[in-house]
């Protein structure tokens, strides 16, 4: 269980390589015991300010603290953190248990206790007991990640950072080891700092989810805060696809579209004259037969069907604009392409975002 003590602390960190600030100006507190993972696309700085974080380089400007200690040029070495990344590192010719070991030997733990260590951390991953001899370049790629796992708690580091550890994994495994990772951050009690560029990933484990764009932390909150309030579009558009609208406030306090409609959102600050992007997302639209107090309501045709296995996506298409739903298939039966539908969304499931 996460207290509020942070263990880390990140006061306007940055990164500038010649004129390009790779990360520009981070502030996070990380609590102890917390699982916080940081999402952005590709070159959004997201290795670069965990390899500052690991201390395999320094910050440009400003502070990075471990409990309450400045460690901005403290090397990796000399930290109570550990990384774990997707090229795992582990010394080929060497046995599983060896691999496990390192650390404690380093530490000159005695050889048996070493070994009653190793086998209790193979446990903890997952991994049987008989690979204890087993060379490590027998195993496959998800017992590797594995062992890397257990080295990496052998350490018994504060905090254990991930990069991108599962990405070179199949879809299956992924999944399985994910679920994995969080029961492992539960019965373990350490922080987790994680990154990743699939929001996917990010969801299931993390406790906060941090995204990331063009060197800046755009939002960070839960999943749930992330996913039902984004505070942008970029951020929305992580999810995956959603309907958009560029509006304008009106009189009546809904969004104008400028074709003549408007769109009903849930009450916002905003003032008259105001411009915004709403966003609402496939799954929140649904279609309408018979009367309906659907806050909003578009009439248009279905142009094309997509299947997403046990959900399906349509294109609709009203006017100049396209929208898409989704919905689960056996909520749909009978809805095809060319049929002229109705669609409706509520004005909570309209969600005004920055720019
Ligand atoms: P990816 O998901 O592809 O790994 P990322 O979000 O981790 O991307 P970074 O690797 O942190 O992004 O890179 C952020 C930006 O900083 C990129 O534009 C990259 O080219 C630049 N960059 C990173 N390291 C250096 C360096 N040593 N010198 C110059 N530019 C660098």
């Amino acid at each position: 269980q996460a207290t509020t003590a942070p263990v880390l602390q990140l006061v306007d960190v940055r990164k500038i390589f010649g004129d390009f600030a790779a990360v520009d100006g981070i502030n996070v507190d990380i609590k102890e015991g917390e699982f916080v993972t940081i999402v952005g696309p590709s070159g959004s700085g997201k290795t670069t300010l965990l390899r500052m974080l690991a201390g395999m380089e320094s910050p440009s400007q400003g502070y990075i603290t471990l409990r309450g200690e400045l460690i901005n040029d403290v090397p990796a070495d000399k930290r109570p953190t550990c990384l774990v990344f997707q090229s795992l590192a582990l010394f080929p010719h060497k046995t599983v248990g060896e691999n496990i070991e390192f650390p404690l030997k380093v530490r000159k733990m005695p050889a048996a206790e070493r070994k009653a260590r190793a086998l209790e951390l193979m446990r903890m991953v997952r991994l049987p007991e008989s690979y204890y001899s087993k060379n490590v370049m027998r195993c496959s790629g998800g017992e590797k990640q594995r062992v890397a796992l257990a080295r990496a708690f052998a350490y018994d580091p504060d905090v254990l950072f991930f990069d991108e550890p599962l990405s070179a994994l199949d879809y299956k495994l992924k999944k399985v080891l994910e679920k994995e990772l969080k029961d492992l951050h539960r019965e373990s009690g350490k922080t987790f700092v994680y990154i990743t560029h699939s929001l996917e990933e990010a969801m299931v484990m993390s406790d906060r989810v941090g995204v990331m764009s063009r060197g800046r932390l755009v939002q960070i909150g839960t999943p749930e805060e992330i996913y039902t309030k984004p505070a942008t579009r970029f951020v929305a558009e992580f999810f995956g696809e959603v309907n958009s609208f560029e509006v304008k406030r009106d009189g009546d306090g809904d969004w104008a579209l400028g074709d003549g409609r408007a769109i009903i959102v849930a009450p916002v600050g905003e003032a008259i004259g105001d411009t915004a992007t709403v966003i609402v997302r496939p799954e929140t639209m649904r279609f309408v037969t018979g009367p309906s107090s659907a806050d909003n309501l578009i009439t248009g045709k279905i142009y094309n069907e997509y299947s997403l296995g046990s959900r399906m996506q349509y294109q609709v298409h009203s006017g100049e604009r396209i929208y898409l739903v989704e919905a689960a298939r056996t909520a749909v039966a009978g809805i095809s392409a060319g049929d002229t539908v109705t669609i409706g969304w509520d004005a909570s499931d309209a969600i005004v975002v920055g720019d």
